[in-house]
């Protein structure tokens, strides 16, 4: 079939994976009592971030009366805040993990499909997390706790699971936070049946190379085909991804492919096999490489819809009734998922391109 997308121009796969860059960072009274704000203020100055120093705990910023300024400004800002005490107390995530554990909330990326804009509310500022100390010591008390789903049998052998990405993407905001290296190590050194799990569409794995992880964090590069490239603005190129995750492979680290959001559009069928093909080379060879995939089809409510709208008027992604239907989640709210037939296509096409590609990988859910 005939791909509807162009291929993706050489200079996208080999321009240079920046490093985001906060305009701003905003220092709340709460926060700074805390010793990892510290490090973050001063990472932020030394990249050239304007620190302010907020006189209360609420997040204060003058914003742009256009809405699209005000979301650029909103993206350029990062918060340093004190997680409130909900996120003390962690919550299921199957079939991602067993539990969802958040070392901040807001991604300085631009994906057209983000599912962060159905699940936070107000300006898209990025908060991370000053007490992530606090956060971390609640992790014990949930080690060999969990619900039992085909997803956590398929890595019961790695232990209890947390998941960091629910919520942010870790990794993208790793140079001026400095929390994912910390978590990488405090389960490195835990000495817990447990598992870190985060998932990125970043590439700047350099801190991250030479921890002590003692094999307790699994990286899934999340990708989509370089033909797609216009619905991931502000991510790194699919290639650096790749290459990143073969880094952390060679590093010790096991690894992982989020194929996510797997978007059902014209030419899908060639577009997602280079990308595999893609992925089974940057991995060929890897030294006792422990590789998992997850595959996550594209969804969206009417609650992010509107807010993905607003954010990406321009955008192509299509978001309309067709080739979707309607499902109801345990939560009583409804997503557009794709029909069952478009369903049926793309998992056969996914499922033997895979076994044919990465054969030694273990698929840990379709969804
Ligand atoms: Fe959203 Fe992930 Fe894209 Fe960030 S990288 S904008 S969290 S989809």
């Amino acid at each position: 079939m005939a791909s509807s997308f162009p291929a993706a121009p050489a200079s996208a796969t080999l321009a240079r994976s920046r490093l985001w860059v906060p305009r701003r960072v905003l220092v709340t009274r709460a926060a700074r009592a805390w010793p990892h704000a510290a490090v973050i203020i001063e990472r932020a100055a030394a990249m050239g971030a304007e620190v302010i120093e907020l006189p209360g705990d609420r997040i204060v910023m003058a914003t742009p009366d256009d809405p699209r300024r005000a979301y650029a400004e909103a993206k350029a800002t990062l918060a340093v805040v004190v997680a409130p005490p909900s996120k003390l107390k962690l919550e299921p995530i199957a079939p991602s993990a067993d539990w969802r554990v958040d070392l901040a909330a807001g991604c300085p990326a631009h994906c057209s499909y983000c599912y962060l804009a159905g699940s936070l509310k107000g300006a898209p500022i990025t908060r991370v997390y000053a007490n992530l100390d606090q956060i971390l010591d609640t992790l014990p008390g949930y080690v060999g706790r969990g619900t039992i789903t085909s997803s956590s049998r398929a890595r019961a052998h790695e232990g209890t699971t947390f998941e960091a990405s629910c919520y942010t993407d870790p990794l993208g905001i790793e140079p001026v936070t400095g929390s994912l290296s910390a978590m990488i190590a405090w389960f490195g050194r835990a000495g817990l049946d447990a598992q870190l799990r985060f998932t990125t569409k970043f590439a700047d794995v350099e801190p991250l190379l030479g921890l002590e992880h003692n094999g307790r964090t699994r990286m899934r590069a999340s990708i989509n085909p370089a033909r797609f490239a216009r619905f991931e603005g502000g991510t790194a190129p699919v290639a650096q991804r790749l290459a990143a995750l073969r880094r952390m492979a060679d590093a010790g680290y096991p690894v992982g492919l989020t194929i996510a959001p797997i978007i059902a559009a014209p030419g899908w069928e060639e577009a997602y096999g280079e990308l595999i093909d893609m992925a089974a080379t940057a991995l060929s060879d890897a030294h006792d490489l422990d590789l998992t995939i997850e595959l996550i089809t594209h969804r969206f409510t009417t609650g992010s819809k509107a807010v993905l709208d607003s954010w990406y008027p321009g955008s192509a992604l299509d978001m309309t009734a067709q080739n979707r239907v309607t499902k109801r989640t345990k939560f009583g709210t409804e997503k557009q998922v794709y029909d069952a037939d478009t369903m049926a296509r793309l998992r056969g096409f996914f499922l033997a391109s895979l076994e044919r590609a990465l054969p030694t990988a273990r698929v840990l859910y379709w969804t």
